[in-house]
């Protein structure tokens, strides 16, 4: 028997285990339109009700629904109520400006959006054919529980239909659109929540943005097994502290960063002679960049958290590898199972991994995109060979993977890609721009921040600060650079091409990874 892979089986699940007596959900409180606390079958309800309201809105199954929102109990609904009944969700990172959603919205072809209120404003010259504030209001709708058993129109699931796309910023000067199948997150979801043993038991605090890249598949996991979902709409250490001693958090996802902020609460907590919550019973999955040993081992050792680090891209679902120890290590002090931890691991249950002759490392896997929206020539290039490029450099320490460089001219800031190409775009568009070079240099706080060495025009003048605002007014924050450093010239091949490794070498030395 073959019964296709949807991910509406997984609320579906849940809906019919745990109904009315489990809370599903705990929304933001104090946000306009916060849904308190919801159970599982209010969820499903709340689901079924969006895609009736689609269905009325005369949104065709394979259409696509957009949203720009921070986390949110509607976004979790909305994994479900889009994609579990046909549609393809279009999650969008909230921190972009209002070009690069357009952009977004009218490449994926979006013909519903969805927004934020306190995003609204900025977003406002944004157009869809349907456009909606997340507020309470404007989408009561669209949320509304769906009345008794009324279904919505039947959707064949079909395994193979896109998902999600899940826009990042790569190689190119714009986002591309990465889309990801139902068998994709499927798997991705079942294979993530094996590897990590979530089970009903679990409380998830949402820590990762949902839109990147479906908070990696582990809402999903989640909800299959009928786990409780925390919001959170802003990262705040003290906060995440306070939540998890007030929800009873088992586990949570974030980049380093995140880990930073929660360490640096911690220290606080303790200097105030008051407990840290979560010793022994907390797991952390870390990913987006590699963190340092120093950092996991004060998870284990000054949180008492467990610490699993994984790898992957929104390309992959994402989980390629994961380092999560083993028994073995048990007996090993706090160091040393710290750095056995550093490494990115090693491959998931139906991963493959392997190296190229550049040292390019390359995977195949079921949760492999299906391509990138509209792009085939950029996809035949990352499938090339029948294997995904991931544009990471690094080695195999046995089975396990290392992340050591990046092939790629992309930075990644606070889990965040940035694309180098689109950065420098902005800075040519500057009158006294002649040349200019964007690449990563460490950075204490974000893992990476965007520097930007500049050549000036013959007889122009700007400053640091004029550039670094030039930028700001133009691309999405996160995305400018923090530096500027004006040079004389900047030395090319003889081809005229730049090397970002060259350029990238003085920041980077005396480290033994050149990423961070
Ligand atoms: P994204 O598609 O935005 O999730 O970014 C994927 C990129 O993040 C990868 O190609 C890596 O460069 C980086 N990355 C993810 N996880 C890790 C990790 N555990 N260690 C090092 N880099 C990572």
């Amino acid at each position: 028997m073959h019964v296709p892979l949807t991910i509406g089986d997984f609320l579906e699940r849940a809906a019919l285990v745990h109904g009315a007596d489990r809370v599903a959900i705990v929304d933001e409180p104090d946000v306009p339109g916060s849904l308190g606390a919801i159970t599982y079958a209010e969820m499903h309800d709340r689901a079924r009700g969006m895609a009736l309201a689609l269905d009325a809105m005369g949104v065709a199954h394979g259409e696509r629904v957009a949203i720009v929102s921070p986390n949110s109990a509607r976004f979790l609904i909305s994994y479900f109520g889009v994609s579990g009944f046909g549609r393809i969700l279009v999650p969008v990172n909230f921190r972009l400006n209002s070009d690069e959603v357009a952009y977004i919205v009218e490449h994926s072809g979006a013909s519903v959006l969805l927004v934020d209120p306190e995003i609204e404003e900025s977003l406002a010259g944004v157009s869809a054919k349907v456009r909606l504030l997340l507020d309470g209001n404007e989408d009561a709708e669209l949320f509304a529980p769906a009345p008794g058993d009324a279904q919505p129109a039947r959707w064949e699931g079909d395994e193979a239909a896109t998902c999600s796309i899940n826009y990042t910023s790569g190689t190119t000067a714009r986002p591309k659109g990465v889309q990801l199948t139902h068998r994709n997150c499927w798997l991705n979801a079942a294979v993530f929540g094996w590897h990590t043993t979530v089970s009903d038991r679990d409380t998830l605090l949402h820590t990762l943005p949902m839109f990147h890249c479906n908070g990696w598949g582990m809402p999903y996991a989640v909800t299959a097994m009928g786990g409780r979902h925390v919001v959170m709409r802003k990262i705040d250490g003290e906060e995440i502290l306070a939540r998890i001693e007030r929800e009873g958090v088992t586990m949570l996802c974030g980049a380093p960063a995140v880990v930073a902020a929660i360490l640096g609460a911690a220290a606080a907590r303790r200097e105030r002679g008051e407990e840290v919550p979560g010793r022994g019973t907390v797991r952390m999955v870390v990913a987006g960049a590699p963190p340092p040993s120093k950092t996991i081992e004060a998870v284990e050792t000054e949180l008492g958290w467990e610490f699993i680090q994984i790898y992957g891209l929104t390309e992959t679902t994402p989980l390629l590898t994961i380092n999560r120890a083993p028994s073995e290590w048990d007996d090993l002090d706090s160091s040393a199972r710290a750095s056995m931890l550093s490494r990115a691991g090693v491959p998931a249950v139906g991963v493959r991994m392997r190296i190229d002759g550049d040292g390019e490392i390359l995977a195949r896997t079921n949760h492999v995109f299906d391509g990138y929206w509209e792009q085939p020539a950029e996809t035949a290039k990352a499938l090339e060979g029948g294997w995904f490029h991931t544009g990471d450099g690094g080695y195999l320490d046995g089975p396990y993977t290392v992340i050591a460089d990046r092939k790629k001219d992309v930075i990644i800031t606070g889990g965040e890609n940035v694309s180098s190409i689109e950065v420098e775009d902005c800075l040519y568009q500057h009158a006294a721009v002649a040349e200019a070079a964007v690449i990563g240099v460490p950075d204490d706080k974000w893992g990476e921040t965007v520097k930007a060495l500049v050549v000036l025009r013959p007889g122009a003048v700007a400053t640091e600060e004029e550039l670094i605002e030039f930028c700001r007014a133009r691309l999405a924050h996160f995305k400018a650079p923090t530096s500027v450093e004006l040079r004389d010239g900047l030395t090319r091949t003889a081809t005229g091409k730049l090397q970002k490794y060259k350029l990238r070498q003085t920041y980077w030395e005396g480290q033994d990874r050149k990423v961070n």
